[in-house]
């Protein structure tokens, strides 16, 4: 029989295949098995109506057989098998399902980085990558005869009638010769397939079986000079299964406890401490899925790399699909580790893909409430335990509530914290619970430190007057609430740049008054420091401090701070229009007129010198600390 030529379609992949772009070739062994599980399912499944199919459940197997002499690796299935008809249109032409996908995405994106091909399932093709040629046994349940179809790669293949003995399918890799950067000789190592079989076919439903030689201990039958048994050693191949077969999180709540999940956990991901939360999810509907989720209880060390996103692997019916998916849940959950198997997933599935499939979309979802839903618990159960939690993760819900326009924000705003003047970390809800009806704003002061924030004598007022003061301590914590905007219909008001809006129409308006009486004393103050301020004037924020520095526009002294440290020289010369403002209750005002009055080089320090204490307070880098030292020792 003359040789048949694959379909076009077929041969570009099939090029890609044997010219081995696939970066990630040890897929091909997930493949192939996972193809001989879905012919056994079948034929499982047939065996539930059909009594001639002869086998029991416990009978069907997958077998990994190595002939190192031949240098083949072959893989074994009792399942439902090809007739000749089927093998060539199956194993003839691309697969209907991912391999167009594929086909189609590399055409689309010729340049991008091809190790994401990695991610794809392209079936029996796979093969390719690590065999020069593949030989199909086959013989269909039901049929007399079986069929050989055979092919060394892109130039066709070959497909006649057989006698096969038995029903089911092997598929048999002649291994390409070993290469500088590639043994394929390896897949004839049991250590090797051992590995794989571990690492993506572990919960495959069969077994998995295969031959593997160990040392056993035996007696001789002689004695030794006390009389006791003598032992020798030989070597003994038995037939082991390799996978586990079923997963931890595909058995039920009676037959593993929480705690077995969590020793599992820790066990993968060689972490010492327990997670501080469990989600445990049987779904069962328009998508069916289990899910073992964890949020774990330390940061991941690979935090700082960069490399901690996405700890979620998917299972497809227990074979691994994708390791470290980061499309299943937004960003802001990305410290989230765990497993989710669906049944309902495709094999043929790639990061890009992922985002637009809708089941996985729903599967994101409902997890997503789950997590919140055992963190918010977490929260009223065992505060200092989400204190926990949130000292390591609360950076990721931050910025999840600044991302995308804050999209997210309401997802996600109960599960902020903030510290506050009270000595406690709040969530928004429970500040609002504690908040008097008098209370017109929610107020923050921020800084780099809590302990600059608690110092900044804009707070005086608010403090007086018994109002919860929350402190902000990142540029990050201020981007926050400037998305949230308010709290219960109340603003987020800001002590330092803000009206704090304590003051009746009529203080007010004596306020403009006074500010215009000493319009004169105020520009002096101005002229004295520079051009380092833009204004000076009046405070109604002060009670016991002298002075205070704030700003003007939409840079705050937080944000310049922050840009200080940018990548750039632009960044970095970003300065927040500064203001200062005086307290006229404050006697250091009255020295300022008198001097003003009396003797204008004296003002002209003293004026300066409450610029310093200004920027001091405000946390401000005091930059010519030397004349502020003579200003003040001239003072004695
Ligand atoms: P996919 O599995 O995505 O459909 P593949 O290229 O892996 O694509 O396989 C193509 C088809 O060949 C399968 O859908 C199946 O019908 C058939 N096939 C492959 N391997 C086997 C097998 N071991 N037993 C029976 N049929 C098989």
């Amino acid at each position: 029989m003359g040789k048949k030529q694959f379909k076009a379609e077929s041969k570009r992949l099939l090029d890609l295949m044997i010219n081995s772009i696939y970066t990630n070739k040890e897929i091909f062994l997930r493949e192939i098995i996972s193809n001989a599980s879905d012919a056994i399912d079948k034929l499982c499944y047939l065996s539930l109506t059909d009594d001639k199919v002869g086998l029991s459940r416990d009978d069907f197997r997958i077998d990994l057989i190595v002939d190192k002499a031949a240098r083949t690796l072959t893989v074994r299935d009792n399942g439902i098998g090809m007739t000749l008809a089927e093998a060539e249109s199956n194993l003839g032409v691309i697969a209907k399902s991912g391999s167009f996908q594929f086909k189609g995405e590399m055409e689309q994106d010729k340049t991008e980085d091809l190790s994401i091909i990695g991610q794809f399932g392209v079936g029996f093709y796979s093969a390719f990558m690590v065999a020069d040629e593949v030989t199909v046994l086959s013989r269909r349940y039901g049929e007399e005869q079986g069929v050989q179809w055979q092919s060394k790669g892109a130039d066709g293949y070959t497909v006649i009638p057989i006698e096969k003995e038995t029903v089911g399918t092997d598929v048999i890799m002649h291994l390409k010769p070993d290469t500088e950067d590639e043994v394929y000789g390896s897949y004839l190592e049991v250590w090797k397939l051992k590995a794989l079989i571990r690492k993506y076919s572990d919960y495959v439903r069969w077994p998995i079986k295969m031959d593997v030689e160990h040392q056993e201990r035996f007696e001789t039958g002689e004695k030794n000079d006390d009389g006791s048994p003598k032992y020798d050693y030989r070597m003994v191949t038995e037939n082991e299964t390799i996978n586990s077969m079923v997963p931890i999180w595909q058995r039920s709540k009676s037959e593993v406890t929480d705690d077995d999940c969590i020793a599992w956990y820790k066990e993968k991901n060689r972490d010492r401490k327990d997670p501080c939360a469990l989600v445990r999810v049987n779904a069962e509907g328009t998508v069916s899925y289990k899910a073992m989720l964890f949020v774990p209880g330390e940061q991941n060390e690979n935090v700082f790399s960069g490399d901690n996103k996405g700890g979620i692997t998917l299972y497809s019916n227990g074979v691994m699909i994708m390791e470290k998916c980061d499309k299943l849940l937004h960003e802001y959950f990305d410290f989230v580790k765990g497993v989710v198997d669906s049944p309902d997933l495709s094999l043929n599935i790639s990061r890009e893909i992922l985002q637009h499939d809708r089941q996985l979309r729903i599967i994101g979802q409902n997890l997503e409430k789950r997590i919140k839903g055992e963190l918010e618990k977490l929260m009223k159960e065992d505060r200092e335990k989400y204190e926990e939690f949130f000292r390591n993760f609360g950076t990721d819900l931050k910025c999840g509530v600044c991302d995308e326009y804050g999209r997210y924000q309401e997802f996600l705003r109960d599960l902020l914290l903030f510290y506050t003047d009270k000595d406690r970390q709040v969530s928004l809800r429970e500040y609002a619970e504690a908040m008097p009806e008098s209370q017109q704003a929610v107020y923050y002061a921020s800084a780099d430190t809590l302990r600059h924030a608690m110092e900044l004598p804009q707070c005086e007022q608010v403090r007086a007057r018994g109002f919860e003061l929350i402190y902000l301590t990142s540029p990050l914590d201020e981007m926050v609430v400037e998305n949230l905007r308010e709290v219960n219909g109340k603003r987020f008001c800001n002590v330092v740049t803000d009206e704090l809006g304590f003051d009746t129409e009529e203080e007010k308006k004596a306020a403009e008054e006074r500010e215009i009486e000493n319009r004169e004393l105020l520009d002096f103050v101005k002229e004295s420091i520079g051009d380092e301020v833009a204004k000076v004037r009046l405070s109604r924020k002060l009670a016991s401090r002298p002075c205070c520095l704030t700003s003007e526009g939409p840079l705050t002294l937080e944000m310049e701070r922050y840009f200080r440290s940018g990548p750039s020289e632009e960044m970095r010369k970003l300065r927040a229009t500064r203001v200062l403002e005086l307290n006229p209750e404050h006697p250091a005002f009255e020295a300022v007129r008198a001097a003003f009055e009396g003797d204008r080089e004296k003002g002209k320090k003293l004026a300066k010198i409450l610029w310093v204490l200004a920027e001091m307070n405000a946390g401000v880098e005091v930059e010519d600390t030397g004349e502020f030292t003579e200003l003040v020792s001239e003072l004695f």
